[in-house]
């Protein structure tokens, strides 16, 4: 029998898969999609269109539309409140295949103002195994924003990367990844774990001593609703973050490359308010700030450039992203549509928006900070055009919350991430965050990881 079943294989069961297989563990990644994200997988059950395989050889594009055609009905979700937009990727590297890979530790003000097990100083030797496994690098401060951050009174740091990117992110993961695997059910009891799945049209049950779930809140909502567990905090505490965006147009200053893994120059504006009992605002939680730029005006495709009304090849752009947190709301959550069923027969994942007085202070204050620093970067012809404003179509890029954990007896999760309901079930991902943070999640969402991995690890060799 295997030790450890892992559900998803996106970053996070990447890593907790490597880190419990190099303590000798039996592991397997059960993964929806396909094992290559520019080639991606049928349906279950249905054939291959004509010229698919599995990996590498491009599909034709009719056959890759009908794929996708098909994907949406397999993976249909609703959302209530606002028309948002969920980006997902089904396949090994999960949404590591769209994502920027901005990495950014949490400050304490996260942990302590959002109820969080421990602080961040517990969370530094994670932090650093995440980082290490992502290959993070440090790019280089440009001396336009170091003379901005300075003109604004705010700490300016160079932006740091993760360069195990994309669908390369863990080819021959040793642990062995079964993909076109999408799990619909887990069962567990003292001894063992039972996982149903539909592989290949057909249901199978998988066995293992124990069970992480790493399909991202979403899913892994979904998952525990169709398993039978309840509790009243499932789906419940949904975050994500306010995505803003600018563009800074500069016909007069010219791009810049730097030496170095990240050419292109970048910053971390990290959060100034409510800091501590200093900075107070009207609203709860923070927001950071990320630069990038001066980048070349053919950054943006032909379309972008005709739709923002930039007519010219010369100058540059710096983008001016500000990500500010949703502070955790009971309109806001998950749950699923009491009748209408997926292409697989599953109930539909329902995202219900809410927008309080405390969401809309903060982005109206993201929205000037972001002004403010386009005026201290802007040289003479300068425009700023608004890109992205999140109560405009919001994307779910970030989901957290949904299960989380923490010391009290009533939270779902205990602080390694064990289901204090259900024996021999750890939650990896972001359903666990007390609050969604500041910042780009990924590297903090590791580094819960990492602890996962260890609890599971003890588990394990307490019971051999
Ligand atoms: C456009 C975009 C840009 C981003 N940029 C950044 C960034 O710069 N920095 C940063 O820190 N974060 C970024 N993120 C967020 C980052 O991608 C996520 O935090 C990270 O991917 C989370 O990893 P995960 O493994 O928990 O979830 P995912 O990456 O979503 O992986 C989950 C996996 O589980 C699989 N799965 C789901 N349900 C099932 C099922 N029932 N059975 C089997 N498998 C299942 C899915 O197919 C998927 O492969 C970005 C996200 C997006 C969308």
């Amino acid at each position: 029998m295997l030790d450890v079943i892992v559900v998803g294989a996106g970053p996070v069961g990447l890593f907790l898969a490597d880190l419990l297989h190099g303590c000798g563990h039996q592991v397997r990644l059960l993964e929806a999609g396909s094992g290559d994200f520019a080639n991606p997988s049928v349906l279950p059950g249905e054939k291959p269109p004509e010229n698919h395989t599995q990996e590498r050889r491009p599909m034709s594009r009719v056959a890759a539309a009908q794929v996708e055609r098909a994907h949406a009905e397999a993976w249909r979700f609703r959302t209530v409140g606002a028309r948002g937009w969920w980006a997902r990727a089904h396949a090994v590297g999960g949404r590591g295949n769209l994502w920027g890979g901005w990495l950014a530790r949490y400050g304490s003000d996260v942990f302590e103002e959002g109820g969080w097990p421990y602080g961040a100083r517990t969370l530094n030797p994670s932090y650093r195994r995440a980082e290490t496994w992502l290959g993070a690098v440090k790019g280089e401060l440009y001396e336009g924003f170091t003379r901005a951050g300075r003109e604004l009174g705010v700490q300016i740091r160079p932006g740091t990367f993760a360069t195990r990117l994309g669908v390369g992110f863990r080819r021959g993961n040793p642990a062995g990844v079964l993909t076109n695997t999408v799990v619909l059910r887990i069962d567990t009891d003292d001894q063992e774990a039972a996982v149903t799945v539909l592989r290949g049209g057909r249901e199978e049950t998988l066995r293992a001593r124990t069970v992480v779930l790493a399909a991202s809140p979403i899913e892994t909502t979904r998952l525990l609703i169709g398993s039978g567990v309840s509790h009243p905090m499932l789906g419940r505490r949904l975050t994500d973050h306010h995505m803003l965006g600018y563009i800074l147009f500069e016909p007069n200053r010219p791009h810049v490359r730097m030496p170095g893994l990240v050419p292109r120059p970048t910053a971390i504006i990290p959060r100034f308010v409510n800091r501590g009992s200093s900075d107070r605002r009207g609203y709860r939680g923070g927001y950071s700030l990320e630069l990038l730029g001066p980048a070349p005006v053919d950054t943006l495709s032909k379309e972008q450039r005709r739709v923002l009304g930039i007519d010219t090849l010369g100058g540059s752009l710096t983008f001016i992203n500000a990500i500010g947190e949703q502070w955790p709301h009971r309109q806001r959550y998950v749950d699923l549509a009491p009748r209408a069923r997926d292409a697989l027969g599953r109930r539909i994942p329902t995202v219900h928006f809410h927008w309080s007085r405390d969401d809309r202070r903060i982005v109206e204050e993201m929205k000037s900070t972001c002004r403010e620093v386009a005026g201290a970067l802007a040289s003479p012809g300068a425009a700023l055009m608004r890109i992205r404003d999140p109560f405009v179509h919001p994307a779910i890029y970030h989901p957290a919350g949904t299960f989380v954990m923490g010391r009290e007896q009533r939270t779902p999760c205990d602080p390694w991430g064990a289901v204090r309901s259900v024996p021999n079930l750890w939650v990896a991902d972001a359903s666990v965050f007390p609050s969604g943070g500041d910042g780009h999640p990924t590297l903090t969402v590791l580094a819960h990881t990492a602890r996962v991995a260890d609890s599971v690890h003890r588990h394990l060799m307490r019971r051999a």
